[in-house]
């Protein structure tokens, strides 16, 4: 039937429910399957399509970021009103559309008789306000974008049907006829805080295969760029303006418009060829929800309760894509606009490829041809892809244009086919993370280094004021000392004097006076006795005082030793502080790397790469991450760039004339090396011989300890103990054993014979190069950590011999044994510490396994022991394997039967 009503007027004739139908079995199985019907056979309208009837759907459930949410392209059809010239040229002729929008349908006249009736999701007639247009088109996507989705507005149709119209106006001179650009923006930054918020965009334009600033028009070759892993694009050539408000950004679309016609006008054509493409990119804080926990590690695996945990930030980085595409009227192939033949090809390929991705994905075609030209690699999220995606398709009312016209509404028709999987675009901030650790980090360094200060101050005062009151006491001690024996002697010599006279006067008077002198005398001797004796009672005094002083200043100098224990306790604190650093430097490191691995792979569209900041700047860069500068240029694998150089460039480090960058480097080694991953490459890039010259040449006690301590972690491995002594490492070690005090640097010696100890092939070499007496030497410093590593040595080198003799390998004496062992060991069993006696208990239990080592185990008390361990011991496990081991070996169970005891 004809329908040659404009408005109102004719029912559906059966051309078009043929033509629904058509459509209906079209339908993708991938749709069906997304439970998504997307024609109804509702009763009445029969086989229309019955579509959301408000503004397109807002985003639904939230996306999880690994799986999506199907969600359908959403096209609107926009009629513009007649123009002076069609209101004049057209005036005898009707429209050759008619326009239903309560029903959503559109009807194009094929000629006076027919005419064909389509669906769409929104219909806008012209009369349609802007502010609607937007409301139903856009403010959908913008406000999924808003959420954390990708979104997509495009304008497609014939030039001079509105698209620039639609999406560009800026309002100026009427804010009614504001455009979907200028809308969306006032909504994004209406929404965001600036806070934790950050809003930026890009403007360019797509020509001949070509993409050009539209904020820098020299910058008009910009490479696409594609992560291998995510298959995002993005274009890190463009440039990136961040926007703060309204004004500002309609500045920027006014300064890239002018950029265009000047552009334009240079390459000899018009605007209309060309797509121009708005990118706006926002990035969201998350607040309230954090879904890993970071927690830092100490050196023993506890948690350290320094560090707490850090919990990365969430962001949500979202794209809203804005693009105005170029008309989509055929251009004369023969070259038209004085193009060549060659020019008018590469002119239309991105639209003619747009228009095939879109058939394709609509038939759900296996190949989509996305790679055929620029404006489908870019819009690749928006057809098939992750974002959520509005079309308008604008047509114009004169039949002079019905082939454009029909040809636009197909390809809307088409794209109403196709299927996103809209997908929440969610990721962790390290690079927040990053910074706030470091602080973290700064703050831990400042409060270690001012305790340090005040904890030297207070020893040096202590230590100062003692020496000074002992000198004190030594002088008056002396001085008083001093005179009382010159008063003494004075007194003595007196006395003397005054004998002698009286003696004199005695010789010369008469034998009468002989008597009375006589008694005289005898008085006088009295009085002198007596006089003595009180002296003597005072230089006993006087013994006691000197004996009191030496009390105190025996007092004082063991306040000293107190204080120099204090001392050591405290900077082996500090030494574990160091390390605890050392792996949170080493942790943050580590982050720093995939912080850029993640900025790398999904931060592409936030504007100009980033520049390793060099070598020379490693030391500095461990010591406390800042975070990089940006600059232009090509991004660097900083991850291989750090395997390949920077260990190389650490390890040169070592040999450094800074003692502080050689302090530093070897702790960084020490770090690396106690991750298993890298223990291969440090040996191979030569940092186990390096980390052996250290301990042989080095004078500092840290470099010493920090590079036992990473040898000892090397040391763990098979390889790098034949290695370690191949190149007289244990020789190495067993000096530094007799030479070191510090027991952290004890520890780490310790530990590293203490792993040799455990390879079967190297044992007669060990104890040949005095391994084994390097180890029982340490016991000299008493510490328990120190200890432990000597036992664990000990019981690695006796479960080794054990295994060889079970293995029918050569039989003698334990070398431990023969090596002076078993005193120690006998001491020990019962050690206080559980790790010692652990260790030791199983020692005793190898070497008793062994029939030839029964007298020597007789002799030297162990089997007491033995007998002891597998009564009480407090592991099962250890008292059945010290039973076993009593009651196989026939020496023993012989001499415990001779005793009467029970093991
Ligand atoms: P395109 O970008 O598709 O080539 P334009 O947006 O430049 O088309 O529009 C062409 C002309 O039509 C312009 O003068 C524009 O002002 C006018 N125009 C387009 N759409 C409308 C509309 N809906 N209402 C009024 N005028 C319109
Ligand atoms: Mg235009």
């Amino acid at each position: 039937m004809a329908s040659g009503v404009r408005n109102g007027g004719a029912g559906v004739g059966p051309r078009m429910s043929a033509k629904l139908d058509r459509q209906s079995s079209s339908a993708t199985p991938k749709a069906a399957a997304a439970g998504k019907p997307r024609l109804s056979s509702a009763a009445g309208a029969g086989a229309y399509r019955r579509t959301s009837s408000g503004p397109l759907p807002a985003a639904g459930g939230r996306a999880s970021s690994e799986s999506g949410v199907s969600s359908r392209v959403r096209v609107a059809v926009r009629l513009r009103p007649r123009n002076a010239e069609e209101l004049a040229a057209d005036a005898d002729f009707g429209d050759c559309v008619e326009l239903q929008p309560e029903l959503k349908r559109l009807k194009l006249r094929k000629n006076n008789w027919e005419s064909e009736t389509y669906e769409f999701d929104e219909v806008l007639t012209e009369f349609s306000s802007q502010k609607r247009v937007y409301e139903v088109v856009a403010k959908p996507v913008v406000e999924s974008v808003l959420e954390g989705y990708n979104g997509t507005v495009m304008a497609y149709g014939q030039t001079g049907t509105g698209k620039t119209f639609t999406l560009g106006r800026l309002g100026d001179e009427d804010t009614a006829a504001r455009g979907i650009m200028v809308r969306a923006m006032e909504d994004i930054l209406a929404d965001i805080t600036f806070e934790t918020d950050y809003v930026s965009v890009s403007y360019l334009q797509l020509y001949m295969e070509m993409i050009q600033d539209l904020l820098d028009p020299v910058n008009d070759n910009i490479a696409i760029v594609e992560d291998p892993r995510t298959g995002d694009v993005s274009l890190p050539g463009a440039t990136v303006v961040e926007v703060r408000d309204q004004k500002s950004f309609v500045d920027l679309l006014r300064v890239g418009e002018a950029h265009r016609i000047a552009a334009n006008t240079k390459l000899n054509t018009e605007s209309s060829r060309s797509h121009a493409i708005l990118m706006v990119n926002v990035r969201r804080a998350v607040k309230g929800r954090n879904e890993m926990e970071v927690s830092i590690s100490g050196e023993n695996g506890h948690s350290s309760s320094m560090m707490g945990s850090f919990r990365p930030p969430i962001v949500r980085k979202s794209k809203l894509v804005v693009v105005d595409l170029a008309g989509s009227e055929r251009i004369d192939k023969s070259g038209s606009e004085g193009h060549t033949l060659e020019e008018a090809k590469s002119i239309n390929l991105s639209l003619s490829a747009l228009g095939k991705c879109i058939n394709a994905l609509a038939e759900n075609s296996p190949h989509v041809p996305v790679r055929d030209s620029k404006l489908t690699r870019l819009l690749k999220d928006s057809f098939g892809g992750t974002a959520r995606t509005s079309l308008v398709v604008t047509i114009g009312p004169s039949p002079r244009h019905r082939g454009e016209t029909t040809s636009t509404i197909m390809f809307g028709q088409r794209a109403m086919k196709v299927e996103n999987m809209v997908k929440l675009k969610e990721e962790f901030d390290y690079k927040s993370l990053c910074r706030r650790l470091d602080i973290e980090l700064d703050k831990l360094i400042a409060e270690n280094e001012r305790q340090r200060k005040y904890f030297d101050d207070e020893v040096e005062r202590i230590r100062a004021e003692a020496q000074c009151r002992i000198a004190e006491a030594d002088r008056e001690c002396k001085i008083a000392l001093e005179n009382e024996k010159m008063k003494y002697h004075q007194e003595y010599l007196d006395s003397i004097k005054i004998l002698e006279e009286k003696w004199k006067v005695h010789q010369q008077s008469p034998k009468k006076q002989i008597k009375e002198a006589e008694s005289t005398s005898n008085d006088l001797l009295q009085n002198e006795k007596m006089l003595r004796q009180s002296a003597e009672d005072e230089a006993n005094d006087l013994k006691n005082q000197v004996s009191h002083w030496k009390k105190m200043e025996a007092t004082a100098t063991a306040e000293a030793v107190k204080l120099r224990k204090m001392l050591d306790t405290e900077s082996s604190q500090k030494g574990k502080l160091e390390e605890e650093i050392g792996v949170l430097r080493s942790q943050l490191l580590q982050m720093s790397l995939e912080a850029d691995e993640t900025r790398r792979s999904l931060d592409r569209g936030d504007g100009p790469g980033k520049i390793f900041p060099g070598l020379d700047s490693l030391v500095s860069q461990t010591r406390g991450s800042q975070p990089r500068e940006q600059s232009n240029g090509s991004k660097q694998p900083i991850a291989k760039l750090f395997e390949q150089v920077g260990l190389q460039k650490i390890l040169s480090l070592l040999e450094s004339e800074e003692p502080d960058v050689r302090v530093h480097a070897v702790k960084v080694v020490a770090n690396l090396a106690a991750e298993e991953a890298n223990q291969e490459k440090i040996v191979e890039a030569g940092g186990l011989t390096s980390l052996l010259m250290l301990l042989r040449s080095s004078e500092d006690e840290t470099i010493r300890r920090v590079a036992a301590g990473a040898i000892a972690n090397l040391a763990m491995n098979e390889t790098n103990q034949d290695l370690i002594m191949a190149q007289g490492g244990v020789t190495l070690l067993s000096m530094t054993a007799s030479d070191a005090e510090d027991p952290q640097t004890l520890r780490m010696v310790a530990g590293a014979i203490a792993n040799l100890c455990g390879n079967d092939k190297l044992q007669t070499r060990l104890r040949g190069e005095g391994g084994i007496k390097a180890l029982l030497g340490m016991v000299r410093c008493r510490h328990p950590d120190v200890l432990a590593q000597v036992a664990r040595g000990i019981a690695n080198f006796a479960k080794c011999e054990s295994r060889a003799a079970t293995q029918g390998n050569k039989v003698g004496k334990s070398l431990l044994i023969d090596d002076g062992a078993l005193p120690w060991i006998v001491k020990n069993a019962n050690n206080e510490a559980a790790p010692i006696r652990r260790h030791i208990e199983l020692a005793l239990c190898h070497l008793a396994q062994h029939e030839v080592n029964a007298r020597d185990i007789i002799i030297g008390g162990a089997l007491w022991e033995l007998v002891r361990i597998s009564r009480d011991c407090s592991r099962e496990d250890i008292r059945q394997l010290a039973y076993r081991t009593l009651t196989s070996s026939p020496t023993l169970e012989a001499e415990i039967n001779r005793l009467g005891i029970k093991p």
